[in-house]
């Protein structure tokens, strides 16, 4: 995350930062990066999708589906020809393109290592969206892929291009506020039955892996630290029937290095999306935190506001970036694998009833927050 010292407000060096990256042109010579979207559901056609007619350094031209219905409304509105056109079954000879430099896993989460395994052994670079897979072993071995392809892997994350919650770094990292002492994190939505998030095989988890997962990130980032511990209690249900096989909610403490706890909860029957951060001299909060739009910034001094952005557009545009300068990516694999590792120690300590320590956190991830 950022580390620049600005404050509140329009003139923020962080959107500024973030619209400078974007807008510098490439020069004559480089072509914009060829992106192939996996999975047409509903994050790729409203947000994906659109943001990717915003993105400078990449261009959707590919699409990989299993709906052949849905291609022809994607090939129309982005200008994709029938050869760029992909079934799941025939998803490997994206190798032979060489219109394709990225592969973009928007799939239902257990088939993210797979595809995100097969675009690396395709020698594509790979954004895998959140979470980055459903174990830890899964994750490693994308990893292991991508760092044998010799190509790049990022996570989905989205927040950390986005003014907001790079403020809630900056506040929290630079003691804006003093030191943070305590960290809330809430992010919850009441879901619809029969959709695969609640299929246990399929999502891996119930609202902790689908938006719990942004409770972690935020106190991570709002803190600049990484969690030593973990001590969870699963909600009881209220809904048996639509929470079959996933938790319904999940309650959770993280306590960090510096003493600071972050009390965090997740729901799919409840509507929650709050990053607040208490500190010695003030407190800072966004609400709604996690949303693609409306975000909103207060803190003990008064609100704080930014200019709306695309943030899939800049979070895609950083990752072309990071390809075409060969730089590894701020959220790179080795976050999702991180996040999982979390996660799974969250579900750990529901199940046992024990606080679940993360010591190699400490030596591993030292002076990193990923
Ligand atoms: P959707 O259910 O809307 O779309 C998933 C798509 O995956 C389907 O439309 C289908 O596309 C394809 N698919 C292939 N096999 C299956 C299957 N067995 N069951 C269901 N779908 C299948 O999901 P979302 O778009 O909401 O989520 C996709 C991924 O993106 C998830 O991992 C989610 O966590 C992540 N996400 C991230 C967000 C973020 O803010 N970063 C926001 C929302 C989602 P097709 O018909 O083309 O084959």
């Amino acid at each position: 995350m950022i580390t620049s010292s600005s404050a509140h407000g329009n003139s923020s060096p962080s959107a500024n930062q973030l619209e400078r990256a974007r807008e510098s042109p490439l020069s004559t010579a480089q072509r914009p990066l060829g992106v192939a979207l996996v999975g047409l559901g509903k994050y790729s056609t409203e947000q994906l999708g659109p943001a990717l007619l915003e993105t400078k350094r990449c261009k959707l031209k590919a699409i990989v589906t299993g709906s052949p219905n849905k291609a022809e409304h994607w090939q129309k509105q982005y200008d994709i020809p029938k050869s760029n056109v992909y079934s799941y079954e025939n998803f490997d000879s994206i190798k032979n393109n060489p219109d394709i430099d990225i592969v973009y896993i928007v799939l239902p989460n257990s088939m993210h290592a797979e595809y995100s395994i097969r675009a690396a052994q395709a020698g594509k670079h790979v954004i895998c969206e959140k979470p980055m897979a459903v174990t830890v072993q899964e994750c490693e071995n994308m990893i292991a892929a991508s760092a044998k392809a010799g190509k790049l892997l990022s996570i989905g994350y989205r927040l950390h291009f986005e003014p907001y919650n790079l403020a809630m770094a900056e506040f929290g990292q630079n003691k804006t506020f003093g030191d943070v002492r305590k960290i809330i994190a809430r992010d919850g939505m009441d879901i619809e039955p029969g959709v695969w998030r609640l299929n246990k095989k399929l999502a891996g988890g119930g609202p902790l892996v689908d938006v719990g997962i942004y409770c972690v990130q935020g106190a991570i980032y709002t803190s600049g630290e990484l969690p030593v511990s973990v001590s969870a209690i699963e909600g009881k249900k209220t809904d048996m029937k639509r929470f079959k096989e996933v938790e319904e909610s999940m309650q959770w403490t993280m306590e960090f290095p510096s003493g600071l706890i972050a009390e965090c909860e997740t729901s799919y029957a409840k509507q929650m999306n709050l990053l607040r951060a208490e500190a010695e001299e003030g407190w800072f909060e966004l609400n709604p935190a996690y949303e693609y739009d409306g975000k909103k910034g207060r803190a003990s001094d008064g609100p704080f506001e930014f200019p709306q952005v695309r943030e899939q557009a800049l979070q895609i545009d950083d990752f072309a970036n990071c390809v075409m300068n060969n730089r590894k990516s701020k959220v790179p694999g080795e976050m999702g694998l991180r996040d999982v590792k979390i996660l799974t120690a969250i579900y750990e300590s529901a199940r046992t009833g024990k606080k679940v320590r993360l010591s190699e956190f400490s030596s591993h991830y030292k002076n990193q927050t990923h």
